[in-house]
């Protein structure tokens, strides 16, 4: 996969050398790129920000050296059957960015991430960027950051790691939180004894079937208390008996395709 990443702080992206993300791009299985914005400039100040029209407070990022970094990486990458690269525009007022998204975006050939900073982008960058991109403005969360460098650190890891290679374990993706629309189990290790505090037994038990139910009901006892929007977006088709029975103990009622919580 080609990644191209621009911003005006570059820098900012160094931590993708590290860990996984590095190793990766040190086996050649992610083509990570990092471009400096203000090198598509053309005045001597290496302006990419002007006041916005309308009037208020803070400046936009000027539309020509946009055009410019992305016009120089559309054709980078190794785009087959004519497919077109996907832009990602971090911006609060994005679409979630969300595990299924990160899945989805793993399958492509060339992502590139177009960091803002300011209040934004000159909006004409996307409608013209939408004749060579896939455009996709993606928010991290609802809350605002100062640019899109954080937001880009994050999915690019979320992406990456789920390219084929880049974790070593593949089996290590297919339990973990929102990997089935649930939040992981708690996980403990050695020793079994610490500060007065036991593991749990089951897990001691050697018995794969009781824990893996253990699991599987503490991932429905978890996702109830922190996150019961989960569990009221979940497929009820895909519940099993002892899944309904657990879900009935928590206090929702399950129907035929719908988990709903109790008044
Ligand atoms: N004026 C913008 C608005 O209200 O929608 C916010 C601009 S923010 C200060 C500057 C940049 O930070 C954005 O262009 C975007 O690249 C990035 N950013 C801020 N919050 C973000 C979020 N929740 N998700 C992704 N990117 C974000």
């Amino acid at each position: 996969m080609r990644i191209d990443v621009v911003s005006i702080f570059p820098e900012y992206l160094a931590a993708l050398d590290l860990s996984l993300i590095g190793k990766a791009r040190q086996d050649g299985l992610l083509d990570l790129n990092v471009h400096d914005l203000r090198d598509f400039t053309t005045d001597r100040h290496r302006t990419v920000d002007d006041t916005p029209y309308g009037g208020g407070a803070g400046m936009v990022m000027k539309a020509e050296p946009w055009a410019q970094a992305l016009a120089s990486v559309a054709g980078a990458g190794n785009d087959d059957g004519g497919k077109r690269p996907v832009l990602i525009v971090p911006s609060p007022a994005g679409a979630v960015f969300t595990q299924a998204m990160a899945y989805e975006l793993a399958e492509e050939q060339h992502l590139v991430f177009a960091c803002g900073r300011y209040e934004g982008i000159d909006e004409r960058v996307l409608e013209w960027a939408g004749e060579r991109f896939d455009v996709r403005p993606v928010s991290l969360g609802d809350y605002v950051l100062n640019g899109g460098e954080v937001a880009v650190l994050a999915m690019v890891e979320a992406i990456g790691r789920l390219v084929p290679g880049v974790v070593g374990n593949p089996e290590s993706l297919v339990e973990e939180s929102h990997s089935d629309g649930l939040l992981e189990y708690p996980v403990y290790t050695k020793p079994s004894s610490w500060r007065d505090r036991n593991v749990p037994d089951i897990l001691l038990s050697g018995n794969h079937g009781k824990i893996a139910q253990w699991r599987r009901d503490q991932q429905l006892q978890r996702t109830a208390a922190r996150r019961p929007d989960l569990l009221e977006k979940i497929d009820a088709q895909q519940l099993s008996k002892a899944d309904r029975a657990a879900l009935q103990a928590l206090g929702y009622e399950v129907t035929a395709d719908r988990v709903l919580r109790r008044p």
